[in-house]
């Protein structure tokens, strides 16, 4: 019997359609697919055998582009026309990269805003969105011709911290190279997946997944139940990898062997030169080579007593996060590694001995296993596995704007991602034709303490008094984590929507002290909030009053007019006042007095409807 594939994400019905799993990595890039016939994820590799493709893109003279191993032949020679690290960039702003982009040796367009960074390469301007499209355009046509087929559908891999603007940004870049993107995986789900994790119906684990590439390293703690996948919690280092290990030999040989050159291309070689130690020593005890006529050399043992600090470094990083998932060692039922690094025996060995394991899960290839893991979850999607859902949590709250600038959170932080929350809110002015939607994410109570997302109109809403038209406003955070804000009248049917793309991403250290600031900040917001609530229903009341004795001119005597009045005064002088408690009591005092009049209208016009008049 043929298999039919459904896309969950179109729900239209394909035949033979593949979908590919793709690695987009900060230092190479690849493609994986699940094998028909033996139903096994394989990476796609070349003639030559090779499956990673470097994330370099060179340009030349012409503006002609190369991407991979071709390009990163050029990044010494060529530093200003060849760009690596774009991941790096994804989704950040002038101001989310000014401490990093002098170590870049290609021209990031000077600047200090809030706009997204673009690169300048000549005389043209790239997004790294376009950079990331001509890696995954690359990997697309690479993979087109080794199986034959054209392909057109993706499953795409991002760090499990990348925020919504990161992975929208990932997203578009796909898009751009012609890829339709079902879905964005977190990297460490996808490694779990490669080894079959979370695809037992019933089954339960918290799993530890170890990520030590070239330059970056990342611990992610997930939990798996029922074949939803939850990150518990994730830490690490953008600036830590493999190519720390090559600088810390490189150091120790210029310092023991006396090389201390200027010489970029003698440094080309001790690099390389360092790399390739490190590699052999992963299976073997000793290393010797000949750089510039002197000898080089090192053991196992001495090599390892170097790494020993950078590998702490990243213990610390595995404590943080079991501390922020709140977790035991214990609690840990298995522990997956990824990433070239964890080829080197004495990380094993570390890794193995603080989670007081027998064994990690290693066998596939740490290069690998993300992309492999992209394509087990592109076949889930191709509708040839159990239906399964990637689950993720809201770093920070998401809310709107409401009367008085608070915030008012409609999904907490930390809530489960997909999600959708639905709330009714309406106009406080008679005749309000549109309500503007400001959505806003952070802790605090006040939305000028928080950061802006989006900010959009819905126009056109029915004349109505104030306080009747109904409007819905819904949020929905997609399995991607991209989150959707639908504004609908419901008496009239109309209805505005926006997909949040925030202007700029927020690292790590922005989340934590925006967290850290709604802490200290608490007592301080609960007043202020207070306070802004006091004053919103009092200035609520005040005009409601005005529109009231507007309309019902003959309704009060004299007397009753001007103890009003005197009334709406002092109220409006304890909001001036700022005194919280005084609007509370004042408020309620125009409530007292202002009650029967109400009362009074309603008689009115029962009388005037039974003498068959019409009601004003
Ligand atoms: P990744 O970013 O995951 O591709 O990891 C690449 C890193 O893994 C580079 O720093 C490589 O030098 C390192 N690497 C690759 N193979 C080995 C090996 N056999 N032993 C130690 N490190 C390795």
């Amino acid at each position: 019997m043929g298999k039919i594939a459904i896309n969950i994400a179109t729900g239209s019905i394909q035949k033979n359609d593949i979908i590919v799993g793709i690695d987009l990595g900060t230092t190479n890039s690849l493609i994986a697919i699940v094998r028909e016939d033996t139903k096994q994820p394989l990476a796609i590799r070349e003639i030559d055998g090779l499956a990673l493709v470097p994330s370099v893109v060179h340009f030349d003279e012409y503006g002609n582009v190369t991407v991979g191993a071709a390009a990163s032949e050029k990044l010494i020679s060529e530093p200003q026309n060849t760009i690596y690290s774009v991941k790096r960039l994804m989704g950040k702003s002038y101001k989310d990269i000014s401490n990093h982009a002098d170590s870049l040796s290609y021209k990031i367009i000077d600047d200090n805003t809030d706009a997204l960074v673009k690169i300048q390469v000549n005389d043209t301007f790239y997004s790294p969105i376009e950079l990331s499209s001509f890696i995954l355009k690359e990997l697309k046509q690479r993979a087109e011709h080794i199986l034959k087929t054209n392909i057109s559908k993706a499953v795409i891999t991002v760090p499990a911290y990348f925020n919504d603007t990161q992975r929208q940004a990932t997203r578009d870049a796909g898009k751009l190279a012609g890829l339709d993107v079902l879905r964005i995986v977190n990297e460490p789900t996808a490694a779990s997946l490669a080894y079959g994790m979370g695809l037992q119906p019933n089954e339960e684990k918290t799993i530890a997944v170890y990520d030590l590439g070239g330059g970056t390293f990342d611990m992610s703690i997930l939990k798996i139940t029922n074949g939803i996948f939850e990150v518990l919690a994730t830490n690490g280092d953008t600036y830590l990898g493999g190519d720390d290990m090559d600088r810390i030999l490189m150091e120790h040989w210029q310092s023991k062997f006396g090389i201390n050159s200027n010489d970029n291309s003698i440094l080309q070689e001790l690099r390389l030169t360092a790399e390739t130690a490190k590699k052999h020593l992963s299976n073997n005890d000793f290393f010797e080579s000949n750089i510039a006529g002197k000898t080089v050399n090192i053991s196992k043992t001495t090599f390892e007593a170097l790494l020993k600090p950078l590998i702490d470094r990243t213990l610390a990083c595995c404590t943080n996060a079991l501390k922020d998932a709140t977790l035991q060692v214990t609690d840990i039922d298995t522990v997956v590694m990824v990433g070239g690094s964890t080829r080197v025996p004495l990380v094993k060995n570390t890794i193995l001995q603080f989670f007081n394991k027998k064994e990690l899960f290693d066998s596939l290839n740490p290069d690998e296993v993300v992309a492999l893991g992209a394509a087990v979850q592109a076949d889930i999607l191709a509708g040839n596995n159990t239906e399964m859902l990637l689950l993720d949590v809201t770093p920070l709250s998401l809310g709107l704007e409401t009367m008085g600038g608070l915030m008012d959170v409609l999904i907490p932080r930390n809530s489960k991602v997909p999600n959708k929350v639905g709330r009714q809110y309406t106009t406080h002015i008679d005749g309000q034709s549109s309500m503007r939607i400001s959505v806003f994410q952070g802790e605090r109570d006040l939305v000028q303490d928080n950061r802006k997302l989006a900010e959009f109109n819905l126009t056109g809403i029915p004349g109505m008094p104030a306080g009747l038209p109904k409007v819905e406003v819904t949020f929905l955070i997609d399995a991607d984590g991209i989150l959707k804000v639908t504004a609908k009248e419901l008496r009239s049917g109309i209805a505005q929507s926006i997909d949040i793309t925030p202007k700029y991403g927020l690292t790590d250290e922005q989340v934590e002290q925006m967290l850290l600031d709604s802490l200290t900040h608490a007592k301080d917001d609960m007043q202020v909030r207070a306070l802004t609530e006091a004053s919103t229903e009092a200035q609520q009341m005040l005009d409601t009053i005005e529109r009231f004795m507007k309309k019902n001119d003959g309704l009060l005597s004299p007397d009753e007019t001007s103890t009003t009045l005197a009334q709406m005064q002092i109220l409006r002088e304890a909001i001036t006042a700022r005194n919280k408690n005084l609007i509370q009591k004042e408020t309620e005092t125009l409530n007292d007095i202002s009650r029967p009049y109400a009362e009074r209208l309603m008689d009115f016009a029962l009388k005037n409807a039974m003498n068959g008049k019409k009601i004003i």
